[in-house]
């Protein structure tokens, strides 16, 4: 045992960093414990693509709130974090997406989130590699890339320098009730319990509404400019989407080292790391069907990571119904990254009672409250 914490927060993934920093900002006693290191998990597996995205309303406030602080932090990243305001371009197929593309623009505008329409021509100018005759594309310019492990390194070296204290790493197996036990026994008592422990959150709790949706992603050798921005295909939508099938779209970043991460697949039932080669090769395919060099291009790794879904595609962020102690930072599904400085922010104000700058309510647990009919007995 031990005198106790104000918070423990479980998993030093991107999301369990940004709440520790923002935590230990309020001078909350704020202590990180892992099973492994920091930015492991769908962290290191991450595509580190920082993007606005307007699903629902309060996926846009959501990222659009968490871009903004991502381009407030990026003067102070260490250059290893890799960040770059590449923007993204969402390219449209045919003249239906490019409906898509002027209703997007809208929305985005509406929000106050500066995008721009390119036109067929102007498309070939800003990306020559990609197939001739595509209509046009959305570029949304304050869109950015990161390296999500370097990223969370860096948030968790700031945790500590604010006091946090990060454990030696070490599995958890219960945590409830103000209690969170260790594998080797030892018992760590917390005022609140932050389960930020991505799609193994389950593993603590559950009866929470998440699955597990894996990913693939493919890095190749270096290939300075060979695009210039994060190419989306407006079908990624759909793919996204998807709450049932196994889908691929076209998704590929440009990384400050000069090579391009390409991606990428959504598969539910996979409980593996292994390599779905059938959907990997749907993937590259996809990808060359756009970029039609990319398969001159050496290859150098391939590998999964899993998003932790929920039903409607909006994480949980918030007290947990089931026990006053805790509060969960989980379900980030494909934009954890992007909005894992948002949910630090959320989660601080959920345990000083601060008012956060966006409503938090969307993003409360509570809102699965039936899923939750806990056996467990109320916390006193
Ligand atoms: C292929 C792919 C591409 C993606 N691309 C993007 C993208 O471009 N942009 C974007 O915004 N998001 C992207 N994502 C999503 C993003 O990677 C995740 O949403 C994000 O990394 C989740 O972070 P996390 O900290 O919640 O979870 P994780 O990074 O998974 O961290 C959870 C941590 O909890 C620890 N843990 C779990 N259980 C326990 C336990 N019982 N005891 C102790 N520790 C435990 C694990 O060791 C792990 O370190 C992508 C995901 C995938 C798979």
């Amino acid at each position: 045992m031990n005198a106790g914490w104000d918070v423990v927060i479980l998993g030093a993934g991107i999301v369990g960093a940004a709440c520790a920093r923002d935590c230990a900002a309020r001078g909350l006693r704020t202590a990180v414990i892992d099973a492994a290191g920091v930015g492991g998990g769908a962290t290191a597996a991450g595509m580190g693509h920082i993007v606005v995205m307007d699903d629902s309303p309060a996926q846009l406030a959501l990222t659009r709130w968490s871009r903004t602080l991502w381009l407030e932090l990026a003067e102070e990243l260490p250059p290893e974090a890799e960040f770059e305001a590449r923007g993204t371009l969402w390219v449209a197929a045919d003249e239906d997406e490019m409906h898509e593309v002027r209703r997007k623009q809208q929305v985005y505008a509406a929000a106050g989130v500066a995008t721009e329409i390119l036109d067929s021509p102007a498309l070939a100018a800003a990306e020559p590699q990609l197939r001739p005759g595509l209509p046009g594309a959305l570029l949304v310019p304050s869109d950015g890339v990161l390296y999500p492990p370097c990223a969370a390194g860096y948030l968790m070296r700031e945790a500590v320098r604010m006091g946090a204290k990060r454990l030696d790493p070490q599995r958890v197996i219960v945590a409830k009730h103000g209690r969170v036990q260790l594998q080797d026994g030892t018992v760590l008592l917390a005022g609140h319990i932050v389960n930020a422990c991505g799609a193994d959150a389950t593993s603590l709790i559950p009866e929470l509404p998440i699955r597990r949706r894996r990913g693939h992603l493919v890095i190749t050798d270096r290939y300075p400019g060979f695009v210039n921005h994060q190419l989306v295909e407006l079908g990624y939508l759909k793919s996204a989407h998807s709450l049932t099938t196994d889908s691929v779209a076209f998704n590929v970043q440009p990384r400050q080292t000069g090579q391009l991460l390409i991606g990428s697949s959504r598969e539910y039932g996979a409980e593996t790391a292994g390599i779905n080669h059938p959907l990997l090769g749907s993937m590259i395919e996809r990808a060359r069907s756009y970029l039609p060099q990319l398969g001159n291009l050496q290859a150098i790794r391939v590998w999964t990571g899993f998003r932790a879904a929920t039903p409607d595609k909006l994480p949980l962020i918030g007290p947990w119904p089931g026990d006053n102690s805790l509060v969960l930072a989980t379900g980030h599904e494909g934009l954890g990254i992007t909005t894992s400085l948002a949910t630090g922010k959320l989660v601080a104000a959920a345990l000083t009672g601060e008012a956060p700058a966006i409503d938090p309510e969307p993003y409360f647990p509570a809102r699965f409250a039936q899923s939750f009919a806990s056996t467990e007995p109320q916390h006193a």
